[in-house]
């Protein structure tokens, strides 16, 4: 048997000194409020579910609330999860204000009819399973309105947020999920869509490899297939094979940003090449750890 896992981070980036202690400890609490559900004998999708639900919440965060602004203003919330037993997944992208993106593309999966939906029709779909529209009042921060005021006078560079969140599980069977949110890069153009829902780009799954959740500029990322190619590293640790995916991510795209990685047989890999990415490992049995 397998020590069951979750892993989560809030997003690569430069966390100023000032919150990188509340930044962690956010983390961490979702790595554990996941791994609480998996002990209760909830499912890994039910705990990637969860922890990344917790880190939405939190107006911390670049996603659900406190996410990141549109150059118009506006939120458009990205979020996925996939499944490795059959390769099922949920995603939703150009999100109107929802409090959890994460639970509508798990509705999504759920519902097995298609993969993706986006803006309009996920709120449709939101509404058709029963699923309530947030306001914008309610999710706009006033610090999520500084960031784009300084992406405005060129203050913030390259319009890249950070404080996406993630989490991977994998559970006592091998079976692993990972699951992503974000509200994008900051100013982004009205209806970009970042790696963050794209399956195999900001999130992947497969119990035969591993599970992966990305963060860091989603048009590198996208162009890499970083999730993806992650898992599928065939170096022998998780923690290589997230090390070398990302040094070749960096090196064929540019590519900024960092990866969470739990294998099958409950091993991590995490690695950056921003300054910070916060990251929490809560595993049964023993004390979380957590970093940036
Ligand atoms: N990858 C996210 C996006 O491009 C941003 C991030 O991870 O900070 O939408």
């Amino acid at each position: 048997m397998i020590a069951p896992v979750v892993v989560t981070h809030g997003g690569a980036g430069r966390v100023g000194a000032d919150r990188l202690d509340a930044h962690v400890a956010g983390v961490a609490r979702a790595a554990e409020a996941g791994l609480a559900v998996l002990e209760a004998g909830g499912t890994a999708l039910d705990a990637a579910q969860r922890a990344v639900e917790a880190m939405e919440t939190d107006p911390l965060y670049n996603a659900g609330t406190g996410g990141s602004l549109t150059e118009a203003g506006t939120l458009e919330l990205d979020a996925s999860l996939m499944e490795g037993a059959f390769l099922r997944g949920g995603a939703v992208c150009c999100l109107p204000p929802f409090e959890h993106p994460v639970a509508l593309a798990r509705a999504l999966l759920e519902d097995g009819r298609h993969v993706m939906l986006a803006g309009e029709g996920a709120a449709r779909f939101a509404a058709a399973v029963g699923i309530e529209a947030s306001t914008p009042e309610a999710m706009i921060t006033e610090s999520a309105k500084a960031r784009l005021e300084g992406w405005r006078e060129g203050r913030v560079g390259e319009g890249w947020a950070g404080g996406t969140v993630g989490a991977v599980v994998c559970d006592a069977g091998g079976h692993v999920v990972a699951a992503t949110s974000t509200g994008g890069t900051v100013g982004k153009r009205v209806g970009r869509v970042g790696d963050t829902p794209i399956l195999g780009a900001g999130t992947w799954a497969d119990d035969r490899t591993g599970a992966c959740s990305c963060t860091g500029i989603g048009e590198a990322i996208l162009r890499f297939g970083l999730a993806r190619t992650v898992c599928e590293g065939p170096e022998a640790s998780a923690q290589d094979a997230a090390r070398v995916a990302l040094r070749a991510f960096e090196a064929r795209v540019s590519g900024e940003g960092g990866v969470i990685f739990v294998r099958p047989d409950g091993t991590v890999g995490i690695a950056r090449n921003t300054e910070t990415m916060s990251h929490a490992i809560a595993r049964a049995g023993e004390a979380t750890v957590a970093g940036h």
